[in-house]
């Protein structure tokens, strides 16, 4: 029988949870809840239920209240709402926003289109490790800076940044602040975040849930400073227009009810398999973390083999699905502009790979991932000229 690859690329997508395509399952046909919840006949308001359960779960696993969730199709859409809502609907107050070098697209991208809209963005560069200090944010800060958007755990290397400081400098001087927790739910403790920052973009797939469905919190505080960008029915509380997509709220529900109550246990596990699989990765010469090994998350260990492609060595590792920075930039081939925002060369970029771990990870898993690096970096690096 042929063996699986090993899946140790968990950072860009996650397997569904059974437990969540089980509930999700029955939100499709004429026998389970198909109505629209906005309907008022006995069909819509089956629908409204449960996506008003799903809604409370959601907002636990932030620490939020269920009104201060809008659904949106993932993170991508929450981020494009947080930023581009606030800054159209503060255009004639304020012009200026501050973010990171290492944030995702879905971030860097929207703040690309502000700027040709008008606006002034700082982009600050984070120390060796990938961390933005919350004096670094507070230095930046203008009279007419409207927001700051700074991700909680970046996707490629796992560094965490320190929210709470980082939230207590921007509500001092009365500034908006956005986080992306993409990577952070179900990975480290997010009980409370919501208290730390205004606006919070997360997603479903990155946490065994369904791909296409995410969510923006918007404390209520902050509900007077975002306008809708998608317009039409009116749903959730105006800010994002559309039918609600009943079976993918409810397995996204799921999944962040199995986040809050698994999530510890999942991040120990993983958190072990990441030093297995670093000490036996370390064995190798010439092999550099680009993870934080203390504090980063436990989900991702990002790695530099010198003197290796890192594309060749993806190619090479047939038997194990690993990936050379975000699903989303390694199709350019460019060398990662996370890693070269932390002052690697660009050589020691192109010879990195990013593993990363999810609920199902087994010991075998990285066992083999192990025996396999090792077999293709020395053979690599003995045809290398
Ligand atoms: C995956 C990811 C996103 C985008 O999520 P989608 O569900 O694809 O929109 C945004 N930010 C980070 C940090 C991510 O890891």
């Amino acid at each position: 029988m042929p063996v699986a690859p090993a899946y140790l690329d968990n950072a860009a997508t996650t397997a569904v949870d059974p437990r969540v395509a089980a509930l999700m399952a029955q939100c499709l046909t004429a026998e389970g809840t198909f109505g629209n919840a906005s309907s008022t006949h006995v069909y819509g308001r089956e629908a409204a239920a449960r996506i008003a359960t799903a809604r409370r779960e959601v907002a636990a696993v932030i620490g939020a209240r269920p009104e201060e969730i809008v659904f949106t199709s993932g993170a991508t859409e929450a981020s494009n709402l947080a930023l581009l809502g606030t800054a159209r609907a503060n255009a004639d107050r304020r012009h200026h926003l501050v973010t990171s070098r290492t944030e995702h697209h879905a971030t860097l991208d929207p703040l690309r289109q502000l700027e040709r809209e008008g606006w002034a963005v700082t982009r600050l560069t984070p120390d060796g490790e990938g961390r933005v200090s919350a004096e670094a944010v507070r230095a930046a800060l203008r009279p007419d800076t409207l927001l700051v958007s700074i991700m909680h755990v970046n996707n490629e290397t796992g560094v965490v940044q320190d929210v709470a400081a980082i939230g207590a400098v921007c509500r001092a001087a009365g500034v908006l602040f956005h986080a992306d927790l993409a990577q952070s739910i179900g990975k480290l403790p997010t009980a409370q975040i919501a208290d730390r920052i205004d606006f919070g973009s997360f997603t479903a797939h990155k946490i065994h849930g369904p791909k296409g469905i995410g969510a923006l919190y918007v404390a209520a505080a902050a509900r007077p400073w975002i306008a809708p960008i998608v317009h039409g029915g009116g749903q959730e509380r105006g800010l994002r227009s559309g039918t609600l997509p009943t079976h993918q709220i409810v397995g996204f529900g799921r999944a962040a009810a199995l986040a809050a109550s698994e999530g510890a246990a999942d991040a120990g596990r993983m958190r072990a398999l990441r030093t297995l699989l670093w000490n036996g990765l370390a064995a190798l010469p010439r092999v550099y973390p680009n993870s934080p090994l203390e504090d980063g998350s436990p989900a991702i260990l990002n790695v530099a083999f010198a003197g290796v492609e890192g594309e060749s060595l993806v190619t090479a590792l047939t038997d194990i699905a690993v990936s050379t920075g975000s699903a989303c930039s390694s199709a350019s081939g460019e060398p990662s502009y996370v890693l070269r925002a932390l002052g690697r060369t660009a050589e020691l970029a192109q010879s990195s790979l990013r593993f990363s771990f999810g609920r199902d990870t087994q010991v075998v898993d990285v066992e083999r991932a192990i025996a396999a690096v090792r077999a293709a970096v020395t053979r690599l690096r003995e045809v290398a000229p």
